[in-house]
């Protein structure tokens, strides 16, 4: 079995420079046996320290997404009612054309997308929910990265992000390769969960968007714009919303994930408390002022 952040992080230090801006000052903002984190001074970016390895991330997102996989196709019509709110907003700023979903998992999106007359394909990490979107909805959808997709410059005149950049160790990369394969006048649309959001700010250190073990970079509003601005986008919009509608069998699957033992929980968790889970499915929640919106552009004139 490969390595994970939690074999790999055990001194804690905080010497690298931040991944967005190269500054070395910081402060720590988690601190425990398994992760730390800490918030660079001048951009605000908190990133896990040290930073795995890309080949590691591979393998923690291997060992997470595919146990849940059953749970999240079960959320289908929660993703698509969110889903469908994201077109409506996407087709005042780009009506059509050529559309990337980076992070794209079953393919709720992309569908949805094609629903409305956008030419789509899909890019995930994650063979297991690729596969149900090339199998089950018949997109287009690669297993990969994002640097190793090649897309040719201006390709797209729409790429979409939901919640993948907190899995992105080298956000300034990232910016820039979106912004190479998006045709001038392009549109970025980016939701990633709010590390300034209200729940993030009332629950301090202990915010489960820090134990999620697949979540490497935590932005704020300041973060992520410094990531969009310095890549050369404009910014559209930049706001915190609530999060989507969950089911409370989902939400009990990812806190027990994320406060007990990890390897344990798939093991044993799962099976002991099915029935649990089973009368949990109908009730649902969300949470309040959970992620950052965003929608940029790609100047039109260089
Ligand atoms: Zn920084």
């Amino acid at each position: 079995m490969s390595a994970t952040p939690q074999e790999s992080n055990g001194n804690g230090t905080i010497a690298e420079g931040c991944a967005l801006c190269g500054s070395l000052d910081s402060r720590l903002v988690v601190r425990t046996k398994q992760r730390t984190v800490a918030e660079c001074a001048a951009c605000g970016l908190r990133a896990l320290k040290p930073m795995p390895s890309i080949e590691e991330l591979i393998a923690v997102n291997d060992e997470t997404v595919h146990p849940f996989f059953d749970a999240y196709l079960e959320d289908e019509q929660s993703y698509r009612a969110y889903f469908t709110r994201k077109l409506d907003d996407l087709q005042r700023y780009r009506a059509a054309g050529r559309l990337l979903d980076v992070g794209c998992g079953a393919g709720f999106f992309l569908d949805a997308a094609r629903d409305r007359g956008y030419d789509v394909a899909g890019l995930d990490l994650s063979s297991v929910p690729a596969a149900y979107a090339r199998d089950t909805l018949h997109l287009d959808v690669t297993v990969g990265s994002l640097f190793d997709y090649q897309s040719p410059s201006g390709a797209f005149d729409v790429v979409t992000l939901f919640q993948t950049i907190e899995h992105e160790p080298t956000p300034v990369a990232l910016g820039a390769e979106l912004f190479r394969m998006l045709a001038p006048g392009g549109i970025l649309m980016v939701t990633t969960p709010a590390a300034d959001g209200f729940v993030a700010r009332v629950m301090g250190s202990r915010w489960f968007g820090y134990r999620n073990v697949e979540h490497v970079s935590f932005f704020s509003r300041q973060s992520l714009r410094h990531v969009l601005e310095g890549a050369g986008f404009e910014i559209v919009l930049l706001e915190i919303e609530h999060g989507k509608r969950l089911t409370m069998k989902y939400v009990l699957n990812r806190l027990i994930n994320y406060y007990y033992n990890h390897r344990t929980f798939l093991s044993n968790g799962l099976r002991v408390l099915r029935p649990a889970m089973f009368l949990l499915g109908k009730a649902a929640l969300f949470e309040p002022w959970a992620h950052l919106y965003a929608v940029a552009r790609k100047p039109a004139k260089p």
